[in-house]
Order: structure tokens, then sequence, then C-alpha cells
């Protein structure tokens, strides 16, 4: 789903008043009934204009409900109520191109006032057709439908609060700089995914840096759940060192791990389920890529909980419950999760195409629609960039 942050910039206060009212009103009701819009809003009458230029972009969506008209808020409308908090806060000053479009969020490039560039993930989860059983379909049409708002939102939560905690405790991640809804600002990684790098120099020392990231996050009580080549960034740096008046280059390749709603403790149920699915998809990466096979067997889980803890190291798993990330916030999201048929991009068990020919990457887009749970957005099927005043600050960037 694109983002177009054309109408930004013609919104009144009005508009953002009555915008933000409908988000609330969504809290209790699936259709916001017109008069309570006014009365949140605190504009009454005045609001019909505004809940029709609304409308009309596509922020929010009129609804029937068998007893009362209404409206209710669309992916468009969270997106401009997020763009409009980093507005605010100076966290996000341009929004720029598209640079990942995953099957549960959209990642842009954006930029801060003096230009810094960062990314914005945006959760979309629910978007994608319901590809699961019957049981599945009945446990989300017992859930309201603003349930897609609240889960993205959770899974953004998430993914902010593990990237935090892991960034404290020295774990090679992005710097995560802001939360919004159903979004998240973090640093841009200068780099590729794993999965776009055809050689390196060194696969035995990529490999066993891979395998004690993922014992390390074992020690602080973590599995990611999605340890794969495409959430794992590979930095290059050239190190330029003087040896015997000679200058000599080596190329340093740093790995970058991404991508956290689905990470899991170490105390989960299927802990060793998931810590063993993410140290074959590394195994199976390596020898199909880089024909590369490590000597050792393992690690397995069993090693792994030895290292629970160890030197006295903070158990996020337990921590993240702490800053706000609680464990009824986390059972909710895996229930979805689950239900939606979300279970990683590195799943081993989901056809992934010809793995050599190397260029169709990336997840494709699901078909949309249909049968799902997508709220159906007008600003979600226009273009992405536009052409805008230099005092724009929303406007795209080339
Ligand atoms: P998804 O949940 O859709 O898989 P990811 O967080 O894995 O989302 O991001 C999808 C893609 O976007 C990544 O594979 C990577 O190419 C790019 N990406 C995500 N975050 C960053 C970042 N901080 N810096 C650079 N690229 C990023
Ligand atoms: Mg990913």
């Amino acid at each position: 789903m694109r983002l177009d942050t054309k109408a930004m910039r013609y919104l009144t206060g009005e508009d953002w008043r009555t915008l933000t009212a409908v988000e609330t009103g969504s809290r209790n009701h699936e259709v916001v009934p017109t008069p309570l819009i006014g009365q949140i809003s605190g504009l009454r009458g005045g609001v019909h204009k505004s809940i029709s230029a609304l409308a009309k972009i596509g922020l929010i969506a009129r609804l029937k409900n068998a007893k009362y008209d209404g409206y209710r808020l669309t992916y468009g409308g969270l997106d401009y109520l997020a763009l409009n908090t980093y507005r605010k806060r100076k966290d996000v000053y341009s929004v720029g191109n598209q640079i990942g479009v995953g099957k549960e969020s959209d990642i842009f490039v954006v930029a801060d006032e003096q230009g810094v560039q960062r990314v914005l993930k945006i959760h979309r989860l629910g978007r994608i057709s319901f590809r699961t059983v019957k049981a599945n379909r009945d446990y989300l049409r017992n859930r309201s439908s603003g349930s897609w708002m609240y889960m993205s939102r959770l899974a953004a939560l998430k993914e902010y609060t593990f990237m935090t905690a892991l960034r404290e405790n020295g774990f090679a991640v992005p710097e995560p700089l802001a939360q919004s809804r159903h979004t998240i600002v973090m640093s841009l990684i200068d780099a590729f995914p794993m999965r776009q790098i055809s050689s390196v120099p060194d696969p035995a020392s990529l490999y066993a840096e891979l395998i004690s990231m993922i014992l390390r996050l074992a020690q602080y009580g973590l599995i990611h759940g999605d340890f794969n080549e495409f959430n794992i960034l590979i930095k290059e740096e050239v190190k330029k060192e003087l040896q015997e008046n000679k200058e000599t280059e080596s190329i340093i390749l740093t790995p970058i791990l991404i991508d956290f709603p689905q990470m899991v403790s170490v105390d989960h149920a299927n802990a060793e389920y998931y810590f063993d699915r993410d140290v074959n998809c590394i195994k199976r990466f390596f020898e199909r890529r880089f024909h590369f096979t490590s000597d050792e067997k393992g690690p397995h889980f069993a090693d792994a909980r030895k290292l629970i803890g160890k030197d006295g190291v903070t158990r996020l798993d337990v921590s993240v419950e702490a800053s706000g990330f609680s464990r009824k916030m986390a059972k909710e999201l895996e229930a979805y999760m689950k239900a939606v048929g979300v279970d990683g991009d590195g799943d081993p068990e989901a056809a992934r195409g010809d793995e050599e020919s190397g260029d169709e990457d990336e997840d494709e887009e699901e078909e949309e629609g249909e049968e799902d749970g997508e709220p159906e957005n007008e600003t979600g099927r226009q273009v992405e960039t536009m052409e805008g005043d230099a005092s724009d600050p929303f406007q795209a960037k080339g």
C-alpha cells in the first residue's frame, strides 16, 4: 500500500480534529456514529464539512450499520495521524520512496529536518488474504473490525520495545527513534539484506557471527523467530591498514538484525521449534548461497538453554514486559498473527520459488481485498510521490 502525503497540507485544523475524533471513537465503536464524531471533536454540527473532506480522500470510510450510519478510520487515516504526530514532534520532516513491501508492512525512507534519512516502518497486519482455515476465520470474525488497527499498533509497539532493549544491550540493530500508532521510525542502515549478496570473502566467519548472535539472543532470553536472509542486513566497511609501509584494504562485514514483531521468549511453549528454525534458516542459506557447511552440528536448543542469563545479563523477555509490552499484549498479538497466517518471511515451509535465481526477491504482494479484512482506501491507490513547494514538509523526495 502506498503512502500518499499529498493531501496533508490541505487538511485544516478542524479536519485533523475530526480525524482524531474518529480514531478515538473507534476504540469502542466499530462504526463511529456521526453525532459522536461531532461530540468528541467538539465541532458539533460543524463537523460535516470535515467528514466529507476526509471521506473524499479516503482517510475515513462511510459504513452503514444495521442500527445507524457512521464512519470508520482507514489505514490511510491512521497513517496520516501517525505522520502528523511525527511532524509535530519533529521526528519526520519529509517522506521519500518506499523501499520495502512486506506481507505485513510497508517501509519508507523519510528524513528529519536536517535531511538525515531514516526509515519509517508501517505495520499492516491483517491486510493479507486469510488463506487459513475456518477456525481462524471465525476467530477473526468474532473480533471487532477495529482489530487490524489494534493489532498493527501492538506489532509496532512490540517491535519498538524489543529494538530498544536490544540496542541498549549492545546488539547490532537499527536505532529506534520514535513510535506512533502502527508505525515506528528507526535509523536507516546503509546495507543490503543478505538475500541480495552473492558471495562473501569468508563465509565461515560470517556464519559464526550469525550463530553467535542467535546464541547471544538466547542468553538474553530471546529467540528472533524470523532469523533469515531477509532480516539480516550486511554492512560492508572497508578497513585500511598500514602494514610494513604498505596500505592494505580489507572488507569487514557486519550483520545488522531487523524485524522483531515475532520475537519469542526462550520460555515459549514452542521455543525449541523457533530456535531450531532460526538456526536451520542460516544453515540452509549458507549451504545454498555460499556453499558453506559448518563442521559442527547444532547449536541445539539444549546448548542455548545453558546460556540463558549467563554472566548476569538482563533477561529481555522479562524486562520488556515492564517497559510497556505486556504478556497479555504478547499473547493477543501472537494469536492474531497465527490467525492471519503470519509466520515470518523465512518460513522454510512457505514456497519461495527458485532460491538461486535471486531476482524475484522480497515478499511478493499477496492479492489484496476480496475476502480479507483490509479496509479499502483511496489514498492507498494513488501515486506515492508528488510535486510540491519547498515549504511543504511532507512533500515526497525523489
Ligand atoms: P517485514 O516485516 O515486512 O519483513 P522488515 O522490517 O523485515 O519488514 O523490512 C523489510 C525490508 O525493508 C528489509 O528486508 C530491508 O530491506 C528494508 N529495511 C527495513 N528496515 C530497514 C532499516 N532500518 N534500514 C535499511 N533497510 C531497512
Ligand atoms: Mg522482514
